[in-house]
């Protein structure tokens, strides 16, 4: 099956009792048994439910893995792969991560004895120099939020096979209709289905994807025995927005680079950060890694490098919304350093190159003009 079938019918099966063409909603916490023990392979709604079982199966299609997981957020998808580990491993991530992730890291795990190394990734030997025998993760997201850094996927997954640390990659930004972890050697996809999977802004939800059924079982027992599980309506959600996904990605895509080719020639902007540009230092990789496109997230700075006018842009856009998020078909603006990544330190934030300028945005999918127009006039204010 190729994607955009895929995302349709991938994993997917008209219910069974009615051949309802949509699994509906199964709102129950439990499920009758014939005999003690006996049952339809379904028991309790924590260990499995049929609607989310339906998006679980959607999101192993789409990703090319061996089992899909769905949680209650992003978030909780992290913290089920972090579970894997055991107190003394050391995790090497990337260092222009995601807010939410960094303080996960940093604030909750460290007190359980995991030791984080936040390393740039764009350079593959500033990973293999801080592998110790204790080195049990890589975690990592392509492109990074907000500064669109790329990290070559295969050559992470080549430079630590063989020493038994798995590769997680978090694939929020590209969406698997852009990009596929597993395929390039990765042992495990995370989403943010909240985004671009989700992508109508309504709801929070998780995903994990294993490459093997061996490791898909250790992190579903994970999630079983801590109970972050995606309810049924979000989960029904959740899958409706997968079958438009690859639509949406693509009008995402070419709406992210015209107001990148607009913003680059606009006299006020300094630098505009998107991997569809052939002056990103890693469009080829880019071309090479990502396909189909390079998503709806652009980055840029002011000429004049001054706070005051990204707040004062941001103020005066009317089609784009402010607001944290991104991936819904809404076109959203950020202040990553007032905003989202706010909980890094201000000192962290200068070092990985988040200033105070730099505006991040989510290009929805509404008409090109109405957006230029938006964003002409925003800077003219
Ligand atoms: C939003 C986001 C998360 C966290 O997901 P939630 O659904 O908000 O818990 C993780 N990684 C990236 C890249 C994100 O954008």
């Amino acid at each position: 099956m190729k994607f955009n079938t895929k995302v349709i019918h991938g994993g997917q099966h008209h219910e069974a009792v009615t051949g309802a063409v949509n699994v509906p909603l199964f709102l129950t916490s439990t499920f009758a048994q014939k005999s003690p023990g006996e049952h339809s392979g379904y028991e309790y709604s924590r260990a499995a439910n049929p609607t989310r079982q339906a998006l679980e199966d959607a999101l192993a299609s789409i990703e090319n893995g061996a089992r899909g997981l769905a949680f209650g957020s992003g978030l909780a998808a992290i913290d089920c792969v972090l579970k894997l580990l055991n107190p003394g491993d050391e995790v090497i991530a990337c260092d222009d991560l995601y807010g939410g992730s960094y303080r996960m890291f940093v604030r909750l795990f460290e007190k359980y004895q995991l030791k984080f190394h936040f390393v740039n990734m764009e350079n593959t030997e500033n990973i293999t120099e801080k592998i110790t025998a204790k080195t049990k993760l890589i975690w990592l997201e392509t492109p990074t939020n907000p500064l669109m850094k790329l990290i070559d996927i295969k050559a992470v997954c080549q430079a630590v096979s063989g020493k038994g640390i798995l590769v997680a990659v978090d694939n929020t930004f590209a969406s698997p209709y852009l990009q596929n972890p597993l395929d390039l050697g990765a042992d495990i996809v995370m989403h943010s289905a909240t985004k671009y999977i989700g992508g109508h802004s309504d709801i929070i939800a998780g995903a994990l994807i294993a490459k093997t059924p061996e490791l898909g079982e250790q992190l579903h027992f994970i999630q079983f025995a801590s109970g972050a599980i995606l309810g049924p309506h979000d989960s029904y959600l959740a899958l409706r927005g997968i079958k438009t996904l690859a639509i949406r990605m693509q009008r995402h895509s070419e709406n992210g680079l015209k107001v990148a080719e607009f913003l680059q020639n606009h006299p006020m902007i300094k630098e505009v950060i998107y991997p569809g540009l052939s002056n990103h230092p890693q469009h080829e990789l880019a071309k090479s890694q990502m396909r189909n496109g390079f998503g709806g997230m652009v980055t840029f700075t002011f000429r004049s490098g001054k706070k005051e006018d990204a707040i004062k842009f941001l103020e005066n856009l009317k089609v784009f919304t402010l607001a944290e998020s991104l991936g819904g078909v809404e076109s959203l603006a950020n202040h990553p350093a007032l905003m989202t990544h706010a909980s890094i330190p201000a000192e962290k934030r200068a070092e990985i190159g988040i200033t105070d300028d730099l505006v991040r945005l989510s290009v929805g999918i509404e008409d090109i003009e109405d957006l230029l127009t938006d964003i002409d006039n925003a800077l003219k204010a």
